[in-house]
C-alpha cells in the first residue's frame, strides 16, 4: 500500500524516545511513500525542516498554528519565509488558520493567518488550513486571497466542505473520521471528489479505531483509507493511491 500523510506532527516529543527508528524503518517498510510534517511555531519549524532534511520522503509545512499565536514575537513571518526559501522540501506554509475554541484572541489569531496567507501567495506555496469552530470566518478569508491548500483534520458539514471544494481547496481527513460519534463525517466524505481528498493522522493525536486513544503514527492511515474506501466503492489500495497522487498534485511534488 502507498501510504501518503499529509499532516504529521513529528517534531513532538512523544516521539523522541523512537523517532529515528519510526522515520528510518518502520514507515518505509509499511509502505508510507510521502509524509509532511507541520510546523506550528518558528522552532518546530525548524525542526521539521531538519527531519526532511533527513529522510528522502518526509517534507515540512512552515507556519504557526493558531493556538501559538499569543506567544509569538514580531519577526516571526520573516522567519517562517527563510526557513520555506531554504529547503526545497519546503511544500506549504502551515500549519495556520483559526481556533475559536480555546480562548485565543481572535483578532490576534486572524492577523496571523492574514499575513501566512499573503506569504504563501508571494512564495507561490500551498497552505495547510487548521479551522476548528470557525467554519464562516476561515471561508471569508479563503475567499479573500484564494490561497491553493487543503483543510486540514476537518471537522465540518458537507456543505461548508463543498465551499472550499468549489474555491479549488482539497479536504484532508484523521483517523476522527472512524470515530463511532462522528455523525457528520461519512456525509463530508460522500459528496467530496474522490481527487480532493486527503488523508493525514495527525500524529501524534488522532489514531483511527480501532486503535482510538494511543500515540498515533503514519502505519495506521490504513485505518482511514479503509473507512473512507468502503464510502467511496473502491479498495482500501485504489483509495491509498488515489490520496498518495492527490497529495503530489496538490504539493508539487510531480
Ligand atoms: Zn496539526
Amino acid at each position: 500500500m502507498e501510504i501518503f500523510d499529509t499532516h504529521a506532527h513529528y517534531d513532538d516529543s512523544s516521539f523522541d524516545d523512537d523517532r529515528s527508528i519510526l522515520l528510518g524503518k518502520t514507515l518505509p517498510e509499511a509502505g508510507v511513500v510521502g509524509v509532511i510534517s507541520a510546523g506550528t511555531t518558528v522552532e518546530s519549524s525548524r525542526f521539521n525542516a531538519s527531519l526532511a532534511q533527513k529522510y528522502d520522503y518526509v517534507y515540512f509545512a512552515a507556519g504557526i498554528q493558531p493556538e501559538e499565536t499569543e506567544k509569538t514575537g514580531d519577526g516571526y513571518l520573516e522567519e517562517i519565509a527563510e526557513i520555506i526559501k531554504s529547503s526545497d522540501k519546503a511544500v506549504a506554509v502551515g500549519e495556520i488558520g483559526l481556533d475559536y475554541h480555546w480562548k485565543i484572541d481572535k483578532p490576534t489569531q486572524k492577523r496571523f493567518f492574514e499575513e501566512q496567507l499573503i506569504l504563501a501567495n508571494e512564495l507561490n506555496k500551498p497552505v495547510i488550513i487548521h479551522d476548528r469552530e470557525a467554519h464562516a470566518d476561515t471561508l471569508e478569508l479563503v475567499k479573500k486571497y484564494k490561497p491553493h491548500g487543503t483543510l486540514h483534520c476537518f471537522s465540518g458539514s458537507a456543505e461548508t466542505a463543498m465551499e472550499f471544494v468549489r474555491l479549488g481547496l482539497y479536504i484532508g481527513f484523521t483517523g476522527a473520521v472512524t470515530f463511532k460519534n462522528n455523525k457528520k463525517a461519512p456525509k463530508v466524505i460522500e459528496v467530496v471528489p474522490i481527487d480532493r481528498i486527503l488523508v493525514e493522522t495527525d500524529c501524534p493525536y488522532m489514531a483511527p479505531e480501532p486503535l482510538r486513544g494511543r500515540r498515533s503514527d503514519s502505519t495506521m492511515i490504513e485505518h482511514t483509507l479503509a473507512f473512507i474506501a468502503r464510502i467511496k466503492g473502491v479498495t482500501t489500495e485504489e483509495m491509498a493511491h488515489i490520496t498518495a497522487e492527490n497529495a503530489r498534485r496538490l504539493f508539487n511534488l510531480n
